[in-house]
This record gives C-alpha cells, structure tokens and sequence, in this order.
C-alpha cells in the first residue's frame, strides 16, 4: 500500500500532461475537416489502398534487408514511440528525420499526420515510414456503446461490424493501429477500468476479443480500411488490488490460464498484430518486465508473432515499482523479457541506454534485431512502404456515411439490459402519455452519454436520451427536462476532464441546487410519467476512476425517491458502465433499463427501446452486485464447504448478487425445452452436441440469449460450479420456436490444473444447463470416458 501511493501520483502527473497536449490536439482537430480541404499535399494523392500483392510480399525477409542497412541507433529508433505532447512538431520532426522514432500516438490530424510522415519517408536515412497509434476503443468520429455495453449485447458479429467502422473512420485520418480490444476479465467493479472491457467471464471476455480483432484488422493486417489490433493489458491488469486502478495483482497460476488469459489467447489466435503489457505488478513481477509472460507465454506457447508495446512510460516505471535499478536497467529488463517497443512521453529509456547495454555485453546486437524485426515486418504488412500517406480528402465522406450512425444506433438498441419491468410498464404507449418529465443530470449531456475514451468525435452529433425522445415523439407530447441534481468528482477531477468537448457545468449553489432539486420533483409532479436517466459521470469510471462504493453518486437516490414518492409511474434509464447500487430502485422503481454509456446514437437507440420500436436483448456481462462490500463476486466461484448455504455467507445479510451473469429481460418472453444430449457418454477428446428448443412464448418479436454452462463434478481440481461454455443470440418472431446447437469438445472441457501445471482434461461427469442467464434451470448430465 505504502508502495502504490508514490506509483498513483506519478501516473496521475504523467496522465495530465498527457492530457493538457490532448487537449491541444483535440483543438487541432476541430478544424480537421477545413484544414484537410485546404491542405492538398501532392504526397496525399497516393492512395490508402494496399495494393495486392505488394503488403504480403515475404514481409520477413524485406525487413531482414533493412536490418541488414540500420545502425544500432536507427534499430533503437524503430523501438522508440512518443506522444504528440509538450514539444512542437518540429522537435518531433528533428527525430523523425534522424531515425530516432519509430511511431507516434494521438495524432488525430490527417494533414499533420501526412507532414509527420513525409518527413520520415523523404529525409530520413532508410525512409522507414512511421506507424500512427491511438485508442479507437469504442469508436472514432462515430462513438459505440463502451466495450462493456457492446459486450452485453452477447452478439460477437455486431461487435465486429462496430469496430470496423471504427477502423474505417480512424484509418481514413492516418491512423494505422488502435490500442484495443481490451480484454482484461473484471471481477471487482471497484475498479474503474470494468467499462473498457467484456466483464467477468472468459469465454465472453474470449468471444469478444476475437471479435474485435477481426472488426479491426479484417481479414489480415494490411486489409484497406482496417487498423492494426493491439490486445491489452498483458495481463492481470483487471485483477488489481481491491480494485484500485494500478494496484498489484496476484492471481494462481490456475486462475491466470483458466480465466484471465483465454481472452488474449483468443486474440492472438484470431491473429492480432500487437501487444500491449499492462501496468502492475503481476505477481511480483511488473507485467512488462515480465518474461514468462511475454515470452514462455506469448510467443514460445501461443506462437505470437506480433510485437509488444509497452503502456504508456512502463518501462521507465520498472524503476518505480522497485523492480529495475536505473534506467539502463529497466531498459535491459523490460527488451530480454520481451518488450519490442517502448511507448513513453519524454522517458525513452530504451533509446538513452539500449546502446549503452550493448556496449557492455548487456544485450547483444541479436536481440535488439529480434525485437526491431516484428516491427518492420509489421509496417511492411500494413502496407506503409507501398502507401505511408493518407488521402486527406477522403476524411468527410468517410464521417459522414450514415450507415455508421444507423450502426451505431443497432449497436446501442442491442447493448441495452431491461433490468426490471413490473407490470409491462414499456414499452411506453407513443400517445399515452400527454406530458412526459425528463429527469437527471445525464439526460441531457452529450459528452456523458458517449463514455471514456471518447477523443476525436464532434460531441455535437450526439442524440442525447432527451434529444432522442423529442425527436421520436415529435410536438405530440409535451416534454419537460429538470436535471434536478448535479454530480461531479469535486475533490478529485479525473485526468481525462481536460479533454472533455462539453465541460462539466458550473458548479451550483446550496440555494440553486435546493432550487433545481425542487423544480424537477414538481415537473415529476406535473407530468403523466418521470423519465429517470441517473448514474455515473463519464470520468467517473474508466483509467484512474476507480472507487471504494458503488452508490449512486451525489443526491440522485434521494431524487429518485422523491419522484418515485409524486406516485407517477417512473422508468429509470441508468448511464454507467459498472454495476451501481441501485437496490432501492430494484424495490420502488417499476422499470429500469440499462443503456450503459450507448454512444453517438444513443439517444435515438433508447427512444427506440423505450417505445417498443426495438425490444431490449441485452444480457449483463458481469454479476451485479448490492454494494462494493460483496466484491469480488462472480458466478463461477467454486463451490466449497456448505454450498447449499452460500446465501448465508454473510450474517449480516445475504451472499446474493442484485442480478445473477447473464441476466436480462425483454418485451416478450421465452421458454426453454426439449435439451438433449447427443450421447450419454463420450471419450476423452470427442465432442458431444448439445440442442435446446427455445420458444418465443409471447406476443412480440424479440431477442433471446442461449446461454449453455457446465460444472465437471469432481476430478483433479474443484471446478466451479457453473462456467459459461455456449451461447447465441437468436431473433424468434412471436410464437416461433427454434432449436439451438452447441458443441462440447476438448477446448471446453478442459482446464488447467495447478497439480499437472498444464492443461487437462478429466473422464468424469459433466452437469450442464442450459437458459437465460447463470441461474439456468434446464439440466442435463454426461459422462466423459477414458
Ligand atoms: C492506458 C492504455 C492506453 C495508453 C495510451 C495508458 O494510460 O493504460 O490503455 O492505450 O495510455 O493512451
């Protein structure tokens, strides 16, 4: 603890003067579109295409000849990446033109990228064109739900199509790598850094990541259109300590490779071209220093043949953690164990010691060409020898194709979770309803309804949930917005607020703040039905927001009950992007629908939902729990001694969560049958099929979730008691049945084994159970034989 305090603040300076330079960018980015038609470069003629043939040309031994060419200096360049940040472009060009830098990150200017660019392939020595990094995490110009809404829309194919348009909008600025999917599996909600990724499950968290790699890159690194995937955080990262941001992790073996790993693996396996190490201690070992991992792991097991890149100044931080003596040291440590490139503001500890080590015999010439390889290898495959320029002119058509926003919109329809809905409350009639109130302090902010890492977007092309009400139902209905209370993170802004598009508004006095408090409750008052959007702040979850409760923030509960107390019917739309404690609402508030931060067309998509023109599908990727107390908690634990007493862990109340994984209503509803088993027994490494009829038992169309979980019970370890191994969304129109097929083979039921110290599979008897969300009741057994 004492050791993570000195660690918090320097990453907290070091993200704000990130941040000041991103600010400064986002300004530069704001006249992107006029300066790109302004500034017609002949170099922006080239096109952006990869010409076939040209990118996949032995890539390996094209980079073992420039190799062959590259001083030790001009190597080191190549591992060298840097922020736009606190010099100006000429200092950075200086370096580019000697070689020293081998790519850039947040440079969101397509002119500004072509300039950085034509000087490294014109008056560099080898002209070794520069690859252009930035975190296209959930969106570019257009914003999708955060990744832990789209995961919760349980739909790996929609996921895929967002992040290709996300691909296509950042690469049609010059951009050439994203730092996503984050995959890291989230067990503690304290942690704010659970909205970035899938959640709590494996092979979700697995389905998502390939998922996303493949939205990114397409079919292969260098597909036009599409950016360089890089996995991250490698890994443990979600498991930090008490879920404060940074903290050590220290996870089994059994459960590094059971549940935290299979995401990245699968990334790999769907052919993601980097990398990145995470931040924390793993284990005692700082993840980027960490050899096992990143070369008995990644590359000698998973055949990884990528390269790595740190997180943002890691490798200088080995010396924070207490792991590397000086930088010469981190440096040394961090490239044997296996990091080819060294993201950093100013540290560049590879670049100022590499030469140093080599000259001692510290790290041989060998080496160093091991790690630049992947990276030229890599800028070859994308094609940036062929075709280093963007084609400027390009960047507005791109914006503006409108199939991008209707994606948008499906993505944020199909992320969101109907919680609870008493008495088929929604969808809510169009006419019923003469005068509607709008309340909370998020349902009218642009920036709070796209989520962190929301950059480079024009946050006036927002549909806000009011906006997108008003636009469905038109002057037909009166509708009246009170924000009623204000919420902000006072004491501690978060370091991502300077690059905020709509600043957080002026912070109100006791007397307006008693008087907008009022105000709403009497618009609930004076209307047929509250609309509630309450939650958390877009910065007050994510990088560095973390928090040691789950409440709602500020005043909102006590506002909520008031409204709920005016006796009209109240439906509560909740923005965030971890589970909050919303136990009194689950009690008093007769509809509640989970729309988490949905993006550009969020607005419009909950319209849609909230009046029936679509109909909620979404199931929770996580276990929503009470309150921060349970935490951790999650559906696969393991059994252990008196499991037909786990409620009663606590004495002081009971061990369940609020909603079990999985979970999700809908407008209609389903019935599960007929679960068959294809044999009753099979050998080890055959594969038994599994089909389930689910039926669509009511009135209206609508998705639902096909969820399959296995418990193997008994064997050489305890396994949990339930663990996610299928699943399918399926669309039944009214009345219509269909039958669902899921394969059991090695890959699911295997597990890896602390006593073996390997992967296993074991010939004993398999419960499964298949249903809509982790309580699943549709049981069936079988056996696995020698
Ligand atoms: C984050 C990464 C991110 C990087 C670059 C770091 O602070 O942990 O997820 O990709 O910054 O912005």
């Amino acid at each position: 603890m004492a050791k993570s305090f000195p660690n918090m603040k320097t990453m907290v300076s070091r993200k704000t003067r990130t941040f000041v330079a991103v600010t400064l960018l986002a300004l530069f980015c704001s006249s992107l579109i006029c300066v790109s038609a302004q500034r017609k470069e002949k170099s922006t003629q080239t096109k952006q295409e990869v010409k076939p043939g040209t990118a996949d040309q032995q890539p390996r031994r094209r980079a073992d000849a420039l190799l062959a060419q590259m001083t030790l200096d001009e190597k080191l360049g190549q591992l060298n990446q840097r922020f736009m940040l606190f010099q100006t472009e000429e200092s950075l060009n200086d370096g580019i033109r000697k070689g020293e830098i081998g790519s850039l990150l947040f440079v969101t200017d397509p002119a500004v990228i072509n300039r950085f660019q034509k000087v490294a392939v014109t008056e560099s020595r080898l002209k070794i064109p520069l690859i252009f990094g930035f975190d296209v995490i959930h969106g570019f110009h257009t914003i999708f739900p955060v990744p832990i809404g789209m995961a919760a829309s349980w739909d790996p194919k929609m996921v895929e199509g967002a992040q290709m348009v996300a691909a296509r909008e950042a690469r049609a600025v010059g951009i050439n790598w994203t730092f996503a999917p984050m995959v890291d599996i989230a067990r503690d909600p304290r942690w704010g850094r659970i909205v970035e990724g899938a959640g709590e499950d494996p092979y979700l968290g697995a389905a998502m990541s390939r998922a996303q790699v493949l939205g990114f890159q397409g079919d292969r690194i260098g597909s036009p259109e599409h950016l360089l995937a890089c996995v991250k955080h490698f890994a443990g990262y979600g498991a930090a300590e008490g879920g404060r941001d940074y903290d050590a992790a220290n996870i089994s073996d059994a459960q590094l490779w059971n549940v935290y790993l299979p995401p990245f693996k699968a990334a790999v396996d769907a052919g993601v071209g980097s990398v990145m190490s995470a931040y924390m201690d793993l284990n005692d070992v700082p993840a980027t220093g960490n050899r096992w991992l990143l070369r008995d792991v990644l590359r000698k097991e998973w055949k990884f043949r990528g390269f790595v890149v740190s997180d943002a100044n890691a490798v200088s931080d080995l010396k924070t953690h207490g792991y590397a003596r000086d930088g010469q040291d981190a440096a040394v440590k961090a490239l044997t164990a296996g990091v080819n490139m060294e993201m950093s503001f100013s540290a560049t500890v590879y670049l100022k010691n590499l030469a140093n080590a080599v000259k001692q015999n510290q790290v041989s010439i060998k080496e160093i060409d091991d790690m630049v390889r992947p990276l030229l290898e890599t800028k070859i495959k994308l094609g940036l020898f062929e075709n280093p320029f963007v084609d400027e002119a390009r960047v507005k058509t791109t914006f503006d194709n409108p199939a991008h926003r209707e994606a948008a919109k499906t993505a944020a329809a199909r992320s969101a979770v109907l919680l609870k809905n008493q008495n088929n409350l929604l969808p809510l009639s169009k006419t019923a309803y003469k005068k509607i109130a709008v309340i909370g302090p998020l349902a009218d902010s642009r920036q709070n309804t796209l989520g962190s890492w929301s950059l480079a977007m024009d946050v006036n092309e927002t549909s806000t949930i009011l906006a997108g009400l008003k636009t469905k139902l038109g002057t037909g209905t009166e509708i009246e917005f009170a924000p009623g209370v204000q919420m902000d993170r006072f004491s501690n802004p978060s370091i991502f607020d300077m690059t905020l598009k709509e600043k957080h508004p002026p912070t109100w006095t006791e007397v307006k703040a008693a008087d907008e408090f009022k105000t709403a409750v009497d618009l609930a008052k004076d209307s047929d039905l509250a609309l509630m959007v309450l939650g958390e702040n877009q910065d007050m979850s994510g990088e560095n927001a973390s928090r040691s409760t789950i409440d709602l923030p500020g005043r909102q509960l006590e506002l909520l009950k008031a409204v709920t107390a005016t006796g009209k019917p109240v439906v509560l739309v909740l923005l965030n992007g971890r589970p909050l404690d919303i136990t009194w609402a689950a009690q008093n508030v007769p509809s509640i629908l989970e729309a988490w931060y949905p993006g550009s067309a969020g607005g419009n998509a909950i319209a849609d939902l909230l009046f029936g023109d679509a109909v909620p599908g979404g199931k929770l990727p996580f276990t929503w729990i009470k309150n921060a107390g349970q935490s951790p908690f999650y559906y696969s634990h393991n059994l252990t001694q008196n499991p037909g007493e786990q409620e009663k862990r606590y004495w002081n109340e009971k061990a369940v969560p609020l909603y079990p994984f999985g979970y999700g209503l809908s407008y209609t509803t389903f019935a599960f049958s007929n679960l068959k088993v294809s044999q009753p027994e099979i050998r080890i490494g055959e594969t038994v099929e599994v089909t389930v009829d689910v039926k669509n038992t009511g009135t209206r169309a609508g998705d639902e979730v096909v969820q399959l979980y296995i418990h193997q019970q008994a064997g050489g370890a305890s396994r949990p008691i339930r663990e996610l191994k299928g699943f399918e969304r399926v669309a039944l129109a009214a009345g219509e049945t269909k039958t669902v097929r899921f394969k059991l083979g090695p890959d699911e039921l295997r597990y890896w084994n602390a006593a073996a110290k390997d992967w296993v599979q074991e010939a004993e008897t398999f419960d499964l159970w298949v249903g809509n969300d982790s309580t699943a009741s549709l049981h069936s057994t079988f056996r696995v034989a020698q």
